[in-house]
């Protein structure tokens, strides 16, 4: 049971059930639906996939959604592609032509009025640099800087431009209603750029009435690295979205930054993610390099919750063994985390409340005493999550009738929810804890366990018990 959760993309290579199964199987905790590219059609056979395997396998896979956000693409071209020429002067239309060598043309039509001359322009991910050299009244004149191939509706960034559109496009509302029909656990918001984008979801979701889903900023330009702790403070989490970040600011920043993210989403005891092109090989064979293994190690070494697979699930031919791959991968790493380090540093950086008091003793008792697991009963999550930003070295089993707050612990370290029937008693609590030790986590006898929560059950607003069992 890995404790670093792995969250898997969905695509054409990985939409069948059995292939989700497998997937699940091997190590995958979530699925993402990215809604750049998936249709409600699609996510809602994926979905109902996922909830006939939770029924099947009495599991609980997480389901996030991507909201597409303010990205830009270009348009079509003949035959859908065009060869650009270093040194060749090319037309950026604001309205739809087909595009050529000469000229193409852009989804987002308010560009020209956003952009200024001398900008740099970045297409398909920063393969292709254009350099705007005119505005006119209904084009941009760029002269293209490297030569590449460019395919339709491929990603288009200026790097450090302030958009004049809101942050919602009308296909975002839209998605939004979706989610919160298909009940969906987790939303990832891209191109956030400040914690007003990510509080206008919330007003959504709140009229909505929907207080479940949480919902995780996209990191992937400097606006939202200027606003980070805002940002941080009004999200349940963040990823560290490396594909378009490395776009939009140096590439060679972006180690730093993940370092960065994880360390303050552990401090204040958020969810992180690092994303894209952890095992990017696999796509195509069935070894990943030694790099992209240290990758992966490392990312979970700086105490990620979670980390992320994008086209090696969508369209890579290995998604059962690149998942497969991950989970072995951090397995192992999980072992060299330094505990001691994160447990120190988040105690230092504790409010002094209850749940949080309690919380620290259980996962320090834990180490020195060697438990084999931390059962803790919660209503919200709350306990399981504060029990987490801790760092115990043994699985946090989070005891729930509630099938919702289950789910919304797949993304947390450690965590494991298990739904239980409505407990009533101290006596329900702890033979919940016994039958899960011994049955669901194989612990022996003579092995030790902590159990913790709030008493009484339905009165009690905080974390206030623990008590220490050898089995
Ligand atoms: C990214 O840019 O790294 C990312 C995760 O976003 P997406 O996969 O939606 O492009």
């Amino acid at each position: 049971m890995n404790k670093t959760k792995i969250i898997a993309t969905i695509g054409p290579a990985s939409k069948d059930k059995e292939t989700l199964k497998q997937m699940f199987l091997n190590g995958m905790n979530v699925v993402r639906l990215n809604l750049s590219h998936s249709t409600h059609e699609f996510c809602k056979e994926i979905i109902s996939n996922i909830r006939k395997i939770n029924k099947e396998l009495g599991v609980n896979i997480g389901i996030m959604m991507d909201l597409t956000g303010p990205d830009i693409r270009v348009g079509t071209f003949e035959d859908g592609e065009a060869k650009l020429n270093k040194g060749d002067k090319i037309k950026i239309y604001m309205e739809e032509i087909v595009g050529d060598n000469t000229k193409f043309s852009v989804s987002y039509h308010n560009l020209i009025k956003d952009i200024k001359c001398y900008d740099y322009i970045k297409l398909d991910d920063g393969k292709i640099e254009l350099k705007v050299l005119d505005k006119k009244d209904n084009y941009l004149l760029c002269e293209v800087k490297n030569s590449g191939m460019i395919k339709d509706h491929k990603s288009l960034n200026v790097p450090g431009i302030k958009f004049s559109r809101s942050f919602l496009s009308d296909k975002d509302k839209k998605d939004i209603e979706f989610a919160n029909e298909m009940d969906i656990d987790f939303l990832s918001l891209s191109y956030v750029g400040k914690h007003e984008d990510v509080l206008e979801v919330k007003d959504i979701f709140k009229k909505l009435n929907n207080n479940h889903i949480q919902l995780i900023a996209k990191i992937e330009n400097e606006n939202a690295l200027n606003d980070i702790d805002e940002i941080i403070r009004v999200s349940d989490g963040v990823m560290v979205a490396r594909g378009d970040l490395g776009v939009e600011i140096p590439m060679e920043r972006v180690p730093g930054i993940q370092k960065m993210l994880i360390s303050k989403c552990h401090t204040v005891g958020k969810t992180s993610i690092v994303a894209t092109e952890m095992l990017a090989s696999m796509e195509n064979v069935i070894r990943p390099t030694r790099a992209e293994v240290s990758d992966v190690a490392n990312a979970v070494l700086d105490g990620t919750d979670a980390i992320m697979l994008s086209g090696e699930t969508t369209v890579g031919k290995y998604p059962i063994e690149t998942i497969n791959m991950m989970s072995r991968i951090a397995n192992v790493a999980e072992a060299d985390i330094n505990y001691l380090d994160l447990l120190d540093k988040t105690m230092r950086t504790e409010k002094q409340d209850i749940t949080g008091s309690i919380s620290y003793s259980v996962v320090e008792c834990a180490g020195r005493l060697k438990c084999s697991a931390i059962i803790a009963t919660t209503k919200t999550g709350y306990t399981a999550r504060k029990i987490s930003r801790f760092r115990p070295t043994c699985p946090i089993i989070a005891l729930t009738p509630d099938e919702k707050v289950v789910r919304s612990l797949t993304l947390s370290f450690g965590v494991y929810g298990k739904l239980v029937k409505e407990m009533k008693n101290f006596d329900d609590i702890m033979k919940n804890a016994y039958d899960i030790s011994k049955n669901d986590l194989g612990i022996n006898s003579g092995e030790k366990i902590i159990i913790t929560g709030g008493y009484p059950l339905e009165l009690v607003k905080s974390t206030n018990f623990m008590k220490i069992d050898e089995l």
